[in-house]
C-alpha cells in the first residue's frame, strides 16, 4: 500500500513518530482489528482506531442505541437512538476517517460464530460487558493464536491487559488471572453500579494504544501485566501477572 498525499497530511503526527514512520501507518492501514462491543468501551476504541487509521474494523454488537447509552458512549448522537449500534457506528467512523473499511456483525458473539467471526481478523479488542463473552473471547483467540486486549470498567475503576498465552512462557492466560467465572449475583455491573463515561474514555484510550502497539510490535506488550486505574484514589498502576503452572486453561494446552 502506497501513501495518498492527504493519507500523508491526515497521519502525520503519527509518520512523525520514529516508533510508526511511513511504514508503521501502511502497517496500520492494512491492519484488521475486530471489537467486540459496541459500549462504553468500545465506542470512544472505534474512534480512537479510526482517527489512527487501522484500515479495517470490525464491530460486533446485537444492541440498538438507547438514550441511558449516551452518558458514556461517544460514537452516538442523541439522533441515533433506536438505531442498530453497529450502523451507527459505522457512520461514526467513517464520518471521521472514510478511508476505513468498517465491517458490520450486528450478532452477539457465540459458541458458534465465535471462530468463523474472529479468525477473519489480525487482532482482537474485547470491550464486552460480561464474563462468558470475556471467556469466549479468550479462548478462541488462544486457539486462532491472536492476541486479544481486553478491557474492563466498573464505577471508578478500569483494568486492562494482552493476552497471548499461545507464545507460551512468559504469557499468563486469562484464566491464570480468572481462574472461573464469578457467579453472576456477586459481579458488579455497569446497569446497577453505575460507571463514569470519562472512566470508560480513559480504558478505551488505553486499550486502543496497547491495540496500536501490538499490531506495530513496539513497546512493552502488556502481556503479563495487568493495567489497574481508579479515578477515584486518581492511581493508575500496572501489576505484574504470572502464568499459572496449575491454570485450568493452558497448563493443558501445547503452547
Ligand atoms: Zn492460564
Amino acid at each position: 500500500m502506497k501513501l495518498s498525499d492527504p493519507a500523508r497530511r491526515r497521519y502525520a503526527r503519527n509518520i512523525v513518530l520514529p516508533e510508526i514512520g511511513v511504514a508503521g501507518q501502511e502497517k496500520l492501514l492494512s491492519a484488521k482489528v475486530l471489537v467486540i462491543g459496541a459500549g462504553g468501551l468500545g465506542s470512544p476504541l472505534l474512534l480512537y482506531l479510526a482517527a489512527a487509521g487501522v484500515g479495517t474494523i470490525g464491530i460486533v454488537d446485537s444492541d440498538k442505541v438507547e438514550l441511558s447509552n449516551l452518558q458514556r458512549q461517544i460514537a452516538f448522537e442523541t439522533a441515533d437512538i433506536g438505531r442498530s449500534k453497529t450502523e451507527s457506528a459505522a457512520d461514526a467512523v467513517n464520518d471521521l476517517n472514510p478511508d476505513i473499511r468498517v465491517v458490520q456483525h450486528p450478532v452477539r458473539l457465540t459458541v458458534e460464530n465465535a471462530r468463523t467471526l474472529i479468525s477473519g481478523y489480525d487482532m482482537v479488542a474485547d470491550g464486552s460487558d460480561n464474563f462468558e463473552t470475556r471467556f469466549l473471547v479468550h479462548d478462541t483467540c488462544f486457539s486462532l493464536r491472536k492476541p486479544v486486549i481486553s478491557a474492563a470498567v466498573v464505577g471508578f475503576k478500569g483494568q486492562l491487559s494482552t493476552y497471548k498465552a499461545y507464545e507460551g512462557a512468559k504469557n499468563p492466560c486469562y484464566h491464570c488471572f480468572i481462574p472461573e467465572t464469578p457467579p453472576a449475583e456477586i459481579m458488579p455491573n455497569c446497569a446497577d453500579n453505575g460507571v463514569l463515561g470519562a472512566v470508560a474514555g480513559v480504558m478505551a484510550s488505553l486499550q486502543a494504544t496497547e491495540v496500536i502497539k501490538e499490531l506495530l510490535g513496539i513497546g512493552k506488550s502488556l502481556s503479563g501485566s495487568v493495567v489497574v486505574f481508579d479515578a477515584l484514589d486518581a492511581i493508575l498502576r500496572a501489576t505484574q501477572l504470572r502464568r499459572d503452572p496449575a491454570c485450568p486453561f493452558c497448563s493443558k494446552q501445547a503452547a
